[in-house]
C-alpha cells in the first residue's frame, strides 16, 4: 500500500523511509515531490496536530478518495524557554529563516545557561488520513539536554545541539541509524506502526 508523505522536507522523508524499511511495514512511502509537489500550507494553528492536519489534508487534496497520507509536525521544547520554540522550532529565527539561522539563534539565546538548566525535548506528531475522513495521530517524544555548541555532522535541524538522556553524543553525532531508534520521530513511528498492525 502506498502512504503519501505531506511534507516537503528532504531529510524528513529521508528518516520516514528508513524507519519504513526497518519496521518491515508493508506500506511504500511516496513523497509528495513525486505527485507534483507539496502544496505550501501556512503553519497557524498554534499546535502540532493542528499543522499536521493542515498539512495531510492540503495533500490528501491532490489525490484520489483511497489515498491514505501521512504528515509530521515536531521541533524542539526548551525547558529554560517555557517550551519554546516549540511547534514555532522552524521559524525561530524568523519567518524566511533556514535551519542554519534556527540552529545559531538557539545556540545564542541558550548561551550562559548553565547545564542544570539545559533540559529540552523534541516531540514529534504524526498524523494520518485515510479514506472516509479516517484520521488517527502518535506522538514521540525524546527527552535530553541542549549542548553549549553544536556538535556532528548528520541529521537536521536542530540535532546537532540535542543529547538524549542516556547518551553524551548528541543526535547529529549518533548519525541517523541510532537517532531513529529513540528519536521522537522513531517513537511516533513505532506508535503509527503498531496500530496499522493491529487493524489487519
Ligand atoms: P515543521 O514540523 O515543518 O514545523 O518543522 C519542524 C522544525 O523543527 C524543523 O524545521 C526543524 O528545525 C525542527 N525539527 C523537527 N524535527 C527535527 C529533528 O528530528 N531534528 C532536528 N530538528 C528537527
Amino acid at each position: 500500500m502506498k502512504l503519501y508523505l505531506a511534507s516537503g522536507n528532504a531529510h524528513k522523508a529521508q528518516e520516514m523511509n528508513a524507519l519504513a524499511a526497518a519496521s518491515g511495514l508493508a506500506v511504500e512511502i511516496v513523497s509528495a515531490k513525486a505527485v507534483g509537489g507539496m502544496p505550501p500550507v501556512e503553519e497557524d494553528t498554534g499546535t502540532f496536530i493542528g499543522n499536521a492536519r493542515k498539512k495531510a489534508l492540503a495533500l490528501k487534496a491532490k489525490l484520489p478518495p483511497e489515498a491514505w497520507v501521512l504528515a509530521d509536525d515536531s521541533g524542539v521544547c526548551v525547558d529554560e524557554l517555557g517550551g519554546g520554540p516549540g511547534v514555532e522550532s522552524a521559524y525561530f529565527a524568523g519567518p524566511q529563516a533556514d535551519s542554519a539561522a534556527n540552529l545559531r539563534k538557539l545556540t545564542e539565546v541558550m548561551r550562559g545557561v548553565p547545564a542544570a538548566r539545559r533540559g529540552a525535548c523534541f516531540l514529534c506528531v504524526l498524523l494520518l488520513r485515510g479514506p472516509g475522513g479516517v484520521e488517527q495521530v502518535f506522538e514521540g517524544r525524546c527527552t535530553g539536554r541542549l549542548l553549549d555548541d553544536p556538535r556532528g555532522g548528520a541529521g537536521f535541524g536542530y540535532d546537532p545541539l540535542f543529547v538524549p538522556d542516556g547518551h553524551s553524543a548528541s543526535y547529529a553525532e549518533l548519525g541517523d541509524e541510532v537517532k531513529n531508534k529513540l528519536s521522537h520521530r522513531g517513537r511516533a513511528w513505532a506508535a503509527m506502526v503498531e496500530w496499522w498492525r493491529g487493524r489487519s
